[in-house]
């Protein structure tokens, strides 16, 4: 029996860092951190640790699901409001669509997002889990 890699990384998830962009000129903070700010266009932006709570905003469910992801269907895609404000675009997990409410609290985990068997290419990214209040 191999070592599952979505098991270990889920434990890693944990510890996991949520990073976002601050811009060093107007100050604005921003998910995801990009090299130039997405407010004023400046370049000077440094990383900063954001926090992993916050709550559902908004949220739709995508029922056609691009080709690698099937298996997910459907996907929750939710605006979520971070603690400090920062607003992000992610995918909800570990909840059913119909139990998603507006200001349901999340908090970021590091999940599988798709797995190309030939290569054995396993990519990760940040999605948000329900937590209680
Ligand atoms: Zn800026």
């Amino acid at each position: 029996m191999r070592m599952s890699p979505a098991r270990v990384w889920r434990e890693k998830g944990a510890r996991y860092r949520l990073e976002g962009g601050k811009c060093k000129k107007c100050y604005k903070v921003f998910y995801p951190p990009k090299t130039a700010c997405p407010y004023c266009g400046n370049l000077d932006v440094e990383k900063v640790e954001l926090p992993k709570r916050g709550k559902v905003l908004s949220f739709a469910i995508e029922h056609s699901v691009p080709e690698g992801y099937r298996h997910q269907a459907p996907i929750i895609v939710a605006l979520i409001e971070l603690e400090n404000g920062v607003k992000v675009l992610s995918t909800l997990t570990d909840v059913k669509p119909e139990e998603v409410y507006i200001g349901m609290p999340v908090e970021a985990t590091l999940r599988r997002i798709w797995e190309e068997s030939d290569e054995g290419v396993i990519v990760y990214g940040i999605k948000f889990v329900p937590v209680e209040q």
